[in-house]
């Protein structure tokens, strides 16, 4: 799986001209025909997509191509988890906060235990690279949990990147960043680095 940009046309240009490279070995991706469709849910509804595959040229592993408006193994947008996690963060119940997004109240107390659990890595990486980006940035003001502290640095690193990099979205940047496991079990796999 590797998380890309959320225009096709431009993915499609990448990986034609061997801009992609291999998240295991780094070597050159080549097209792969296909991922099965999927059925995803954005804020807006339900959407039908059916991401690209790719295979490295060096180690032969197949990749999925995942648009960074996703995350890996979860149905919903990640701009619509983030909602969710910034609501918990300001101090929102996880049962109001389903009746806003249109979730089960399963679903949501399940991104934000996921969350949760992770709070302290996610708070760590997202804080070293909002300082990587912009060393001038000032400390990060705690919050009054490692929650709140983990949305407040996802937040800063994107407002960053924005000034360093290019125009992006938070939580899209953050899927991107973490390889689309932002709520990934804790300890089963690092959020890598971006690249
Ligand atoms: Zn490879």
């Amino acid at each position: 799986m590797l998380i890309v940009g959320s225009d096709p046309v431009e993915v499609e240009r990448m990986l034609v001209s061997g801009e992609l490279s291999c998240p295991s070995c780094r070597g050159v991706l080549v097209p792969w025909g296909n991922a099965r469709w999927r059925s995803s849910r954005a804020a807006a509804g339900s959407v039908r997509h059916r991401p690209r595959r790719a295979r490295c040229g060096s180690c032969g592993a197949t990749h999925v191509l995942l648009a960074q408006v996703w995350l890996l193994r979860r149905a919903d947008a990640v701009a619509v988890i983030g909602a969710a996690l910034e609501a918990k963060a300001a101090g929102v119940g996880h049962r109001p906060i389903a009746a806003v997004l249109g979730r089960p109240v399963s679903t949501v107390r399940g991104w934000l235990r996921r969350f949760a659990a992770r709070a302290e890595q996610v708070r760590g990486h997202f804080t070293r690279l909002l300082h990587a980006l912009d060393p001038l940035a000032p400390a990060l003001i705690p919050r009054g949990s490692v929650f709140a502290d983990a949305v407040e640095a996802v937040g800063a690193a994107a407002a960053a990147a924005v000034l360093r990099l290019s125009p992006c979205q938070p939580w899209p940047f953050a899927s991107r960043v973490s390889g689309g496991r932002l709520l990934w079990p804790a300890g089963a796999g690092e959020v890598s680095n971006t690249s």
